[in-house]
């Protein structure tokens, strides 16, 4: 994919204030902290494109940005950070739901999970939401640059296993050695024209 333009479009909590969807949608979803903020600027090949490390507490958005005027790229509110009030917490599960569910030209989620950590019970309900909504989830383990090439082995089955998926479904990422670029861009062109 050759990234030729972006732009911030607009952030939006609710369907009536999301932009109109007549391009195709990547959305892109993980626990806070998880390097979704990296990834999205690695693909972009822009530096703070969006904001790494999302301060806790804020309200939580939908940005939407649009690339080369033929796609939009979804930011959505990182989840499970512990020291989000419970107000915000709970409004995370009907917004993800709201906007999974109603976006017709939503074409893939990218979820995001770290190598070195189990999934958790917030990761598998996103993809619970995504096969209940017919969205092709693509599955990213990033910060592979952290582990061993065993420990990536032995982390990758143990995810695979925990979200009830074939080890082949997870594509490895790296934002420092940006291993794993390539390949993304691919599997999400494919689905955006899908
Ligand atoms: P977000 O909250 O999900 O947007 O996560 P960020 O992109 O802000 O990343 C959280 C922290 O992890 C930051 O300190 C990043 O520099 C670091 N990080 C993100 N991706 C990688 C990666 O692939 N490798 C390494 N070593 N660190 C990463």
């Amino acid at each position: 994919m050759l990234v030729k333009t972006t732009e911030f479009i607009t952030s939006a909590t609710r369907p009536s204030h999301y932009p109109p969807g007549e391009m195709p949608e990547v959305a892109f979803a993980g626990r806070s902290n998880v390097g979704k903020s990296s990834l999205i600027n690695v693909l972009l090949n822009r530096k703070n494109l969006v904001r790494t490390s999302s301060t806790p507490g804020r309200t939580q958005l939908i940005n939407f940005f649009g690339v080369n005027g033929a796609f939009m790229l979804v930011d959505l509110p990182g989840y499970g950070f512990a020291k989000v009030p419970l107000a915000v917490k709970k409004q995370w599960g009907p917004m993800m739901e709201t906007y999974l569910s109603s976006r017709e030209n939503l074409r893939v989620v990218v979820l995001i999970l770290d190598i070195r950590r189990v999934p958790t019970a917030e990761d598998r309900q996103m993809l619970e939401w995504l096969r209940a909504y017919s969205v092709p989830p693509l599955l990213v383990v990033t910060k592979c640059d952290k582990v061993s090439k065993n420990e990536r082995a032995r982390q990758a089955a143990l995810i695979a296993r925990t979200l009830e998926v074939e080890k082949e479904e997870l594509h490895f990422f790296s934002a420092l050695s940006k291993e794993g670029k390539d390949a993304i861009w691919v599997a999400i062109e494919r689905l955006l024209s899908a």
